[in-house]
């Protein structure tokens, strides 16, 4: 019970996937414009205000100290997105700053002494909205948690503030137009908060599953090669980034021509099944394990060096070549070999073209010198 418990809470609390982190920088980037637009038009409102109704100096040096202080940080933060800051923290970091920012505009009302506007206001209520609906942008459950929670509590600690330092029912403040204030209202309002986040969380969670759904290969599993691509293109600009190694991985099934030609294109696909279940075995998490074509396989490794990454090639050649594959009911049995080449960034190649077509390379080599073997860059030396 405790873990099943447990699991869920993890669930919701899990990271995105990579490729989905890339949706997400573009995400950040469209949040980051439209922030920008926002407040350049919010700026022009005290600014008006100033020129044509300077009979309010109060309200109209506070409001363009908060208009224009949101705006130079939206300038700020649109430079620094734009020019591919990008670390893990930045979409938990703008999308409370979005919702604090609402917050603040509430608080500055009860600063001013108008505490109904705070809690009664409308259009600056609805500010959490579009902070809310905007986290589902970043393509991170966690982001939209974060941001909900937030919301909810900065929301409730201003409507109590308010409700427990004025009278906000003395008949004083009756011709007001935000002049009642009732629990009830305020209660609503902060379910509303959550239901928005709740939305904004589950459009995130589909389209991780979407995501999921997309791109598993349907015969083993395995990722399928748009997938590969998209994730290889990640883990080689990190690698990059942080100075570390990479291996890719080119593996392919020998003689399956034959396989398939005496014992039919079934035994073919219960083979390619196996080596599916095989690779899936032999690779961590942070691999990716994906069905190239045919009976052709990739495998990316991160932050794994030439020895390494030949080593673990050669433990999946041993599973493959010491698991005969039973074909259905009958007892007969099959036994299945398979080819890989390996290179490694940086030593091999600087771009994603150069390590798949050197590692496809020493595929081949390895089918010319007797199949059945794994093919590495020369620096490799297994022990
Ligand atoms: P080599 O050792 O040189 O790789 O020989 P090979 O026979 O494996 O190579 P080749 O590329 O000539 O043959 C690949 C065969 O894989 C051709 C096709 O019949 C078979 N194949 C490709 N995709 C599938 C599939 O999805 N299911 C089945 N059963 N067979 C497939
Ligand atoms: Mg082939
Ligand atoms: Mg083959």
């Amino acid at each position: 019970m405790t873990s099943t418990l447990r699991n869920f809470f993890a669930s919701l609390w899990s990271r995105p996937d990579p490729v989905l982190g890339q949706a997400a920088v573009a995400g950040e980037l469209l949040v980051a414009k439209i922030r920008l637009g926002l407040a350049s038009t919010l700026l022009l409102i005290p600014l008006i205000d100033t020129l044509f109704f300077p009979y309010e100096p109060k309200e109209a040096i506070v409001g363009l100290t908060l208009t224009s202080g949101t705006f130079l940080l939206s300038v700020v933060v649109y430079l620094l997105i734009s020019r591919e800051f990008n670390p893990s923290w930045l979409s938990f970091a703008s999308s409370s700053f979005d919702v604090t920012l609402v917050s603040s505009a509430l608080a500055l009302f009860l600063v001013l002494n108008e505490p109904h506007t705070a809690v009664n206001s409308k259009v600056v209520f609805e500010g959490y909205f579009l902070a809310i609906a905007s986290t589902s942008l970043r393509y991170d459950k966690r982001v939209c948690i974060t941001a909900g929670l937030l919301a909810f509590s900065e929301y409730l600690a201003i409507v109590y503030f308010a409700a427990t330092h004025w009278d906000l029912n003395s008949p004083a403040y009756a011709p007001d137009p935000y002049g009642v204030f009732g629990w009830s209202a305020q209660i609503s309002r902060l379910i509303i908060l959550l239901t928005a986040s709740v939305l904004s969380f589950s459009l995130v969670a589909r389209s991780q599953k979407l995501l999921q759904l997309a791109t598993k290969d349907p015969l083993t599993g395995l990722f399928t090669r748009g997938y590969v691509d998209d994730r290889f293109a990640v883990e080689l600009s990190r690698a990059r980034r942080y100075g570390k190694a990479l291996t890719i991985a080119v593996i392919d099934a020998d003689r399956f021509k034959s396989l398939n030609d005496t014992h039919g294109h079934l035994a073919g696909d219960i083979a390619l099944r196996k080596i599916g279940a095989l690779l899936h075995d032999t690779f961590r998490q942070s691999d990716t394990a994906g069905r190239y074509g045919g009976e052709e396989f990739v495998v990316i490794l991160p932050e794994t060096d030439v020895a390494a990454a030949q080593q673990k090639l050669e433990s999946l050649r041993e599973s493959v070549a010491s698991s005969p594959i039973a074909l259905g009911t009958r007892a007969e049995k099959i036994q299945m070999t398979i080819s890989a080449g390996l290179a490694t960034f940086p030593q091999d190649g600087e771009n994603a073209a150069e390590l798949f077509a050197l590692a496809d390379e020493r595929m081949f080599q390895a089918k010319r010198e007797g199949r059945n073997r794994v093919v590495a860059g020369s620096e490799a030396v297994l022990s």
